[in-house]
């Protein structure tokens, strides 16, 4: 079989300004970064949680970064709070609604944007005061917190652990079973069917699927023998 790994699953993070964002469940493009010319990018609910990030975005990405987090180490997601903007665009949205409202202070400033536990860490994170006015604020300043809001760095440490999968990823080598009847070349007689061959899918009822429709071949095969 191949090397095992927990699949759509949360993943642990040392950044401890999480911590501050325990529960907190935000629409969000993430991308993973380091994996070389692969583009692993998902749009969904991203939850912040204790012991790092969870929810659809993660569990989807988490499939296709979990090998690299076991065997190579920490990598870098990219988050976007404003999935549909670019960090120039961001950076004019604030400058628009600054001019406006000069005198706001910077926490509330935000309102409507983002959620307020959110812009508090990122204000917080671009060394701006919640309570500063937005008036105050330069064009470097403003270009930082843009450029946070379109793409914020969390460092992924690696998958919860097999409790909190709700996959395997890995299993019997797909290269060992006859596609057409699921029995295996190695040991004649014996059919495999489910999450313990080397197959598994996306959210959305894949997994289920596969278990089914393997299960259903196998099993009508070994009825004929
Ligand atoms: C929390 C959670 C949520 C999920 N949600 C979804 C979802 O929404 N959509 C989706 O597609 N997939 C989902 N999955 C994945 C899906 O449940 C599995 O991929 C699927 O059930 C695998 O089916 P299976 O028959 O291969 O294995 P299993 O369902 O694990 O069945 C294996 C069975 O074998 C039994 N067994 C183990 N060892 C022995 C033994 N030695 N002797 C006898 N019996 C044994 C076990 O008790 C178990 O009943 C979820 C998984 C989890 C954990």
């Amino acid at each position: 079989r191949t090397a095992l790994y927990p699949g759509l699953v949360a993943l642990e993070s040392d950044d401890r300004w999480i911590r501050d964002l325990q529960g907190v469940k935000v629409w969000a493009r993430v991308e993973a970064q380091g994996l070389g010319k692969a583009t692993v990018v998902d749009t969904d609910d991203l939850l912040f949680a204790k012991y790092g990030v969870s929810g659809f975005t993660i569990l989807n990405l988490s499939a296709r970064i979990v090998r690299h987090l076991r065997e190579e180490g920490p990598l870098s997601l990219l988050v976007s709070l404003l999935p549909d903007k670019s960090a120039e665009e961001v950076g004019e949205l604030l400058q628009t609604r600054w001019q406006r409202h000069p005198h706001r202070e910077l926490g509330l400033s935000l309102a409507g944007l983002l959620h307020a536990k959110v812009a508090r860490v990122l204000l917080a994170r671009a060394g701006l005061e919640a309570s500063a006015l937005v008036a105050g604020v330069s064009k470097r300043q403003r270009r930082e917190l843009a450029a946070l809001i379109t793409a914020l760095p969390i460092r992924v440490t690696g998958p919860r652990n097999f409790d909190y999968a709700e996959v395997t990823i890995g299993g019997i080598r797909t290269d060992e079973i006859d596609p057409h009847t699921l029995q295996s070349y190695v040991a004649p007689g014996l059919y495999f069917a489910g999450e313990m061959v080397d197959v598994h899918g996306d959210l959305g009822g894949y997994n289920f699927q596969w278990a089914w429709s393997s299960g259903f071949v196998a099993g009508g095969q070994v009825a004929t023998r």
